[in-house]
């Protein structure tokens, strides 16, 4: 029960700082459970994924993809005179989105019972937390169990006049109200690569830059050097191997950035820069140290496999723990940590970690790749198809892309699946169901799936290997 000692802390079962994936699930479960949740919020409503990340980014990709219809829609029998993008529209109704998600946040908060404190915090004691209020007052609150889940945000470089050109990162890049003349990308992480087919669709020219010498490095050179033919044919320029020394110029007017290519000094000028480099977690200036609460040296908060920290009865949750940066990993931590608070044993050893990249096409992929089977010495074989051979990419005129799966050949069980095509992370799904399942391949082989329908194309993949 919460209740308020005589030095004014108020106490708490549970509470959460952050109300991100995890730490908002947590919340509402424990509070429907009867026990007394508080949450600490200092701006998101629900945290990243509705209002600056996940969310918002699919709801422009989308937008973009729609131009892209209407670009190419003679292709479907469709013609059409000018076309024009209004940014203000489609950032409209990106927020018309979340405004209705944070409304759904707000029912949960009410049904639940879990309260939400707008503020920011910081521990001050081993247990007590300060909450500064919107209107610089501040609160001290304590709990029975505190959840640390504060996220992290976009990586500014240390690179001279990156801080003076003011460059976009997520949030505001999805909150533009014009196109681009030129927006220089930096970083070719998935971020980067969502936002810059977005914004080329829209209009802008678009340059990645990027120091690894292909995009996508961990994944297997065929997937890499399939987005880079999509870069490519969409006009989305990219700049490899290159190492920013400095930036000239702001962001939204005209800017140059100077770097090294294989030696060489390049000038790479544009007049908008997003910068997509990376993640810095949440961990500053929290009084964490004050807690006991031990950062790795990469700035994560340190946790052991039950996602408690070095402070008893202190835990961590979703990106600023360093699992892997997904809402729905956030949102698997919640369920180790609702699991060990009602006495069970739960870990986040050996869970997959399924990902998908909302290019276009999308490029999802669950357990190993080539890449990695090699790299560990584990035996496969391998089916791979191109998406032209699932017969409804021909009737949506999206053949883009393939989709291979790694087998295990003693036991028959899929072991990775990664597909670069039309929808392809709700194609993972059905693989990822049976790889849950322990199945052997030939299982999907063998079923009965409607046509034609894209998971179709499983039948097609896992029959590969008969047909040679
Ligand atoms: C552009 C973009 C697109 C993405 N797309 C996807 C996607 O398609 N699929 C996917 O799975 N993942 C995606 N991600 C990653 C995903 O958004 C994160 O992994 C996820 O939101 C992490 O959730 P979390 O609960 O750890 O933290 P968050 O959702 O970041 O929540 C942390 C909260 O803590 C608050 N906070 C921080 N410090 C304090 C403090 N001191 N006091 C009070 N509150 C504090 C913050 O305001 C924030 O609301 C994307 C990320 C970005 C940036």
């Amino acid at each position: 029960m919460s209740d308020q000692d005589s030095s004014g802390v108020q106490h708490y079962d549970l509470v959460i700082i952050g109300s991100g994936e995890g730490g908002k699930y947590l919340a509402w479960t424990m509070a429907r459970q009867g026990k007394k949740a508080v949450v600490i919020e200092r701006k998101y409503i629900g945290g990243s994924c509705p209002n600056i990340a996940c969310l918002p980014s699919k709801n422009i990709i989308h937008s973009a993809k729609v131009a892209s219809f209407f670009f190419r829609s003679e292709e479907f029998g469709i013609r059409k005179d000018n076309v024009q993008i209004d940014m203000r529209a489609v950032r409209d109704r990106k927020r018309k989105m979340v405004d209705g998600l944070v409304k759904i946040h707000l029912d949960n908060y009410h049904s639940s019972g879990a309260e939400l404190l707008m503020g920011s915090a910081r521990f001050i004691e081993a247990r007590t937390i300060e909450v500064t209020l919107p209107d610089s007052s501040t609160r001290l609150v304590t709990g029975t169990d505190i959840v640390i889940g504060t996220g992290t945000r976009a990586t500014l470089p240390d690179l001279p006049g990156l801080i003076e050109a003011a460059p976009l990162t997520h949030v505001e890049a999805l909150e533009l109200d014009h196109i681009p003349a030129h927006l220089i990308v930096l970083g070719g992480g998935y971020i980067g690569l969502e936002l810059a087919q977005a914004m080329r669709r829209f209009g802008s020219r678009v340059t990645i830059v990027d120091h690894n010498p292909r995009l996508l490095p961990r994944e297997d050179e065929d997937v890499s050097a399939a987005m880079q033919d999509l870069c490519r044919e969409e006009g989305i320029e990219f700049v490899l191997e290159a190492h920013p020394t400095s930036v000239e110029g702001k962001s939204g007017e005209a800017l140059t950035i100077n770097l090294t290519q294989n030696g060489a000094a390049v000038a790479l000028h544009g007049t908008d820069l997003l910068v997509a480099t990376g993640r810095t977690p949440n961990t500053s200036n929290m009084g964490l140290e004050i807690a006991g609460v031990n950062l790795t040296d990469r700035g994560y908060i340190a946790v052991n496999e039950r996602l408690q920290t070095t402070a008893p009865h202190i835990w961590a949750i979703g990106d600023c723990a360093g699992s892997p940066h997904f809402t729905h990993i956030s949102y698997d931590d919640f369920r180790v940590i609702r699991d060990n608070l009602n006495g069970h044993v739960h870990v986040t050893t050996g869970r997959q970690v399924p990902f998908c990249m909302f290019t276009d096409p999308e490029l999802a992929r669950i357990g190993l790749n080539e890449t990695e089977a090699k790299a560990n010495g584990i035996p496969y074989q391998i089916m791979r198809i191109p998406m032209a051979a699932d017969l409804r990419t021909r009737t949506l005129s999206e053949t883009r892309g393939f989709m291979k799966a790694l087998i295990n050949p003693s036991s028959n069980r899929i072991l990775g699946f990664t597909c670069f095509g039309v929808s392809a992370g709700e194609l993972m799904g059905t693989v990822q169901v049976a790889m849950i399942a322990g199945l052997p391949y030939t299982a999907l082989r063998e079923a009965v799936i409607t046509h034609p329908t894209l998971t179709e194309g499983l039948m097609v993949l896992f029959s590969s290997a008969l047909h040679g």
